[in-house]
């Protein structure tokens, strides 16, 4: 069976820490593609200043463009209100009959989503990949978090990737600060967020 990967994120800005994971994920778990998909209004974002979901989506198109195995998605964006990934993938369970879902997070975010909506039907619908990230050690906590949640046996896998100290929330604050983001992120995006001032003076 085709195995679609699914990275969802807000991407504000995107940087190789998001594209890193993705790549390795693919290749990994044989995935035949990963679709990127910007949120739309985070339901668990408390940041007000998040940038226009146009924006977000214009830099993630500019960092995958040169992978051929990479696509992006509008679901969650056109979608009025706040979008709940069991909603996102329902969509994509729909769209896609012949692919297995491979949702794909760092391994900081498995335990948010047992705070989102219908938790135990999410991991019904998918397989779930954990990217190592740094200052977060994942294997025994995934061991735990199966024992503790049943319905996800089986279907937690973790993926070491090489660690990138990235986050767009440093990324933000370097370019506040007038300090360098280059080499963070792919040049296509640094250009596009310095030829729109996107975070110079939030
Ligand atoms: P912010 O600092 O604004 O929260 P972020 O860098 O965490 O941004 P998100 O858009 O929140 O990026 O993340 C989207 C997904 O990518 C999440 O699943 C997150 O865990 C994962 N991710 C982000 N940065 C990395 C990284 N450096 N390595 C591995 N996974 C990452
Ligand atoms: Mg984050």
């Amino acid at each position: 069976m085709n195995r679609l990967g699914i990275m969802g994120g807000t991407f504000d800005p995107i940087h190789y820490g998001h594209l890193v994971a993705a790549e390795m994920a693919r290749a990994e778990f044989k995935l035949s593609k990963v679709l990127f998909i910007p949120t739309g209004t985070p339901p668990h974002k408390d940041r007000k200043d998040i940038s226009a979901a146009e924006m977000r989506y214009e830099m993630v198109k500019l960092a995958i463009q040169d992978n051929p195995a990479f696509d992006i998605s509008r679901v969650e964006i056109e979608k009025e209100g706040p979008s709940y990934t069991v909603e996102t993938l329902r969509v994509l369970r729909r769209d896609w009959p012949e692919y297995e879902l491979y949702f794909i997070t760092g391994s900081d975010a498995l335990l948010e989503i047992f705070s989102w909506r219908e938790a135990e039907e999410i991991f019904r619908l998918i397989q779930y990949i954990g990217a190592a990230r740094p200052g977060f050690d994942a294997s025994d906590f995934f061991l735990k978090v199966q024992h503790e949640h049943p319905e996800t046996q089986g279907k937690i896998h973790y993926l070491e990737v090489p660690a990138l100290a990235i986050s767009s929330t440093d990324i933000r604050a370097r370019v506040r600060r007038g300090e360098p983001i280059r080499y963070l992120l792919p040049e296509s995006v640094r250009l596009y967020l310095e030829q729109h001032r996107l975070y110079a003076d939030s």
